[in-house]
């Protein structure tokens, strides 16, 4: 993957003193091939990679950074200014604002709207109205009617009428009624064809709207960037939509469409859900690329979760070494609370190769949270006092063996033990999170 080949490649900088010509040679060679084989266009690989070159040769190592540290940072500022460096945001001026939706059958257009409709009311405050304007599919009515219903948006649709006449129509419906964004669910093809081109070509002129997002699959790596181009010849859009990012992504298609067309990437949508849909930020994208794991949006859903007050208290109980296994069962459930545990584990840097061959289900904290169920308060207030016969009544308690109870003892005992160490060090972050 991706990830591997950039961590071998980063690999063969440790423990060099000087960025050298000579050291950074095969490790560009690895990056532009990583990102090459992300679907990065060889050419814009190329030139990203010399860009890159060009300054990591120039720069000084400091002290504190290792040269393979610097080129980390390098390769992920670069990719970060590559794709925009700031996050976009939507134009909405017009009163309605007109939000015209295009792109391929199947890329996910009719899904993001409706995500689109409920992330304008719920974050933008403002009131949409969306537009079933793919008339050559009775289906496709129903579906954005079905997502209208689902997140309390009116869906505007009107039988028998041309696509051009239907957005014309919604618009002067939204004035009337004082809707404030219209967004207008366009018909797509299989392929790029002139007949659906030039309708919405037609709508754009009848209805000129503040933003043309363009919708595309992430999973159809450089198909997309051709398909982005032949759209953005013909309509000039302002912004580009990156759907199924929670497949197998490649990210490198959001480079190379930025890179291709210079409009920014607007959203990422991330499953079917109409709340998955995020701005799109180009340094968590970079990170993503480089597969350095997910962390700010680690630490956004650790802090969405994780009980801020609980946190502190077992921080102190941690300082002054009285972290227990009744804070330890807490912190079990707060864990199940964030969701699947290899997932958010697999968000952290370097962490998802080692999660592979590792198997990490949910069994094994169930059976953990047995043992620890069928122990009395004064037992996991004070774990020393759990003796020989009160393990045997543990393990039948609990189901489990006595040899796993011995064993999760143990290993309690050497994360107190490394706690301890850690409190005489002067640092801790029990969670390993970043905080703000
Ligand atoms: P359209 O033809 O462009 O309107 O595409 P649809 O919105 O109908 O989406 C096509 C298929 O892709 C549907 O089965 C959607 O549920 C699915 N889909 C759309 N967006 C996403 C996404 O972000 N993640 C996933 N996993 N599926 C998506
Ligand atoms: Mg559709």
């Amino acid at each position: 993957s991706l990830s591997e080949r950039l961590e071998s490649a980063f690999k063969q900088l440790k423990g060099q003193g000087r960025i050298t010509e000579i050291n950074v040679a095969s490790t560009l060679k690895e990056i532009r091939r990583a990102l090459v084989d992300a679907d990065v266009h060889y050419k814009i690989a190329k030139e990203f990679t010399d860009r890159v070159k060009e300054k990591a040769l120039g720069a000084k190592v400091l002290q504190a950074v290792s040269p393979g540290q610097l080129m980390v940072k390098l390769v992920q500022d670069e990719l970060t200014a590559l794709m925009g460096g700031q996050a976009a945001s939507l134009s909405l001026e017009q009163k309605p604002s007109v939000i015209l939706v295009v792109g391929l059958q199947g890329s996910g257009k009719t899904t993001f709207s409706g995500k689109l409709a409920y992330f304008i009311r719920q974050k933008l405050h403002k009131s949409p109205l969306l537009v079933a304007a793919d008339i050559y599919r009775p289906a496709a009515i129903e579906q954005l009617k079905v997502i209208g219903q689902q997140i309390q948006v009116p869906v505007f649709s009107e039988e028998g009428l041309p696509a051009v006449e239907i957005a014309r129509k919604a618009v002067t419906e939204a004035k009337n009624h004082g809707y404030q964004v219209v967004i207008i669910d366009t018909a797509g093809r299989l392929a790029i064809d002139e007949a659906m081109m030039q309708e919405v070509a037609d709508i754009k002129a009848a209805v000129n709207p503040e933003e043309i997002l363009f919708v595309a699959d992430a999973m159809t790596g450089q198909d997309a960037v051709n398909t982005a181009k032949a759209f953005h010849d013909r309509l000039a859009f302002t912004g580009v939509v990156l759907t199924k990012m929670d497949g197998d992504t490649r990210g490198g298609a959001a480079l190379s469409i930025k890179y291709t067309i210079q409009k920014p990437i607007k959203f990422v949508s991330a499953g079917e859900k109409p709340d998955t849909l995020d701005i799109f930020y180009p340094d968590r994208m970079a990170q993503r690329i480089l597969g350095m794991g997910d962390i700010v949006s680690l630490v956004e859903k650790a802090q969405e979760q994780y009980d801020a007050e609980m946190a502190k208290r077992l921080e102190k109980k941690i300082r002054k070494n009285q972290f227990d296994l009744n804070d330890f069962k807490e912190q079990l459930a707060q864990i199940r609370k964030m969701g699947n545990l290899k997932d958010l584990l697999a968000m952290i840097p370097g962490m998802g190769k080692q999660l592979k061959n590792l198997d990490l289900n949910d069994d094994a904290f169930k059976g953990i949270e047995a043992i620890i169920n069928s122990m009395t308060p004064e037992e996991r207030a004070n774990p020393d006092i759990i003796d020989g016969s009160r393990r045997r009544r543990i393990a039948q308690g609990s189901g489990r063996d006595i040899q796993e109870v011995n064993q999760f003892l143990k290993q309690f005992e050497q994360m107190r033990q490394m706690m301890k160490m850690m409190n005489k060090m002067g640092s801790i972050n029990p969670l390993h999170i970043r905080k703000n």
